[in-house]
């Protein structure tokens, strides 16, 4: 049952009442800081098609125009900032550390929650800024500025970026690990995402049916709204500053 949530002191979310904090976060977190989201308007997949440039086939016949594709979306994706959705989650973390309840788990690959400060991030669809070799099993990482690589340093067989592409499965041990804190969880707050990408799709069910309190922040209604307790229809950065901004 959806409620039409207020910013007053009837949602009390004092980071201590909670035993674990889960910020699930999608493309729509992502907005704000000027990377469009996969379905809205300027979505990358509406200028370029996916099969050309993010899958393993495309990697494996064109690996050069896979890694140039990947390295302008880098470079883009350098260029913007954290804001201050992001930069609430990073100082509720830092100021709550001794409680270590607090996770973001995302769908995002630009790492803006990492350059936003938080360290307990995890990927749920890799990062941008990151390779793999698969023959040598190695992962190398890329700093801002850097250009990347092209052929493993190891094998010289040539690196993929270590995202989850079209047609990829999600690494069952990070599926698994997310599983078991989703279910610990007593707060689950969803931010900008659609849910129609599975399996996070199922992610606010799972929390819902474990108990936790399910918050919903996205400015259109979604497939699953009707999961959360809560739903804001506002952007995330005003959205999280309501919510947490008193607490940091
Ligand atoms: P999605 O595009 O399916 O949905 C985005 C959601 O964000 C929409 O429901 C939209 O209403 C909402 N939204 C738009 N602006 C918002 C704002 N300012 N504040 C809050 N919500 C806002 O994205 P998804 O659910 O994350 O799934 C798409 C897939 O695309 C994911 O797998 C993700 O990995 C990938 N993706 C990642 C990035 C990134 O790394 N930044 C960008 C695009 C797509």
């Amino acid at each position: 049952m959806i409620s039409a949530a207020q910013y007053d002191n009837n949602i009390d979310l004092f980071p201590e009442r909670f035993r674990k904090i889960i910020f699930f976060t999608g493309a729509g977190m992502s907005a704000e800081s000027g990377i469009p989201t996969y379905r809205g308007e300027g979505g990358v997949w509406h200028q370029y098609r996916w099969d050309e440039y993010a899958c393993q086939e495309a990697f494996e016949h064109h690996p050069e125009k896979v890694l140039e594709f990947h390295r302008i979306r880098r470079e883009k994706i350098g260029e913007c900032e954290p804001h201050e959705g992001h930069l609430v989650i990073a100082r509720l973390e830092k100021k709550y550390w001794r409680l270590q309840n607090i996770q973001v788990i995302t769908q995002n690959i630009d790492g803006l929650h990492q350059r936003a400060g938080t360290k307990n991030v995890t990927e749920l669809h890799g990062s941008i800024w990151k390779y793999r070799c698969d023959p040598c099993q190695k992962l190398f990482s890329i700093q801002q500025g850097e250009s990347g690589i092209d052929k493993c340093p190891l094998c010289k067989k040539w690196v993929r970026p270590h995202i989850v592409w079209f047609g990829d499965y999600l690494d069952p041990d990070i599926l698994y690990r997310v599983g078991n804190e989703i279910r610990r969880c007593d707060l689950f707050i969803s931010v900008g995402t659609s849910g129609t990408v599975w399996p996070a799709a199922g992610f606010h069910k799972l929390a819902s049916q474990s108990g936790a309190l399910c918050i919903e922040i996205n400015p259109e209604e979604t497939e699953n709204s009707g999961y959360f307790r809560h739903t804001f229809r506002e952007r995330a950065g005003s959205s999280l500053s309501k919510l947490f901004g008193k607490y940091i």
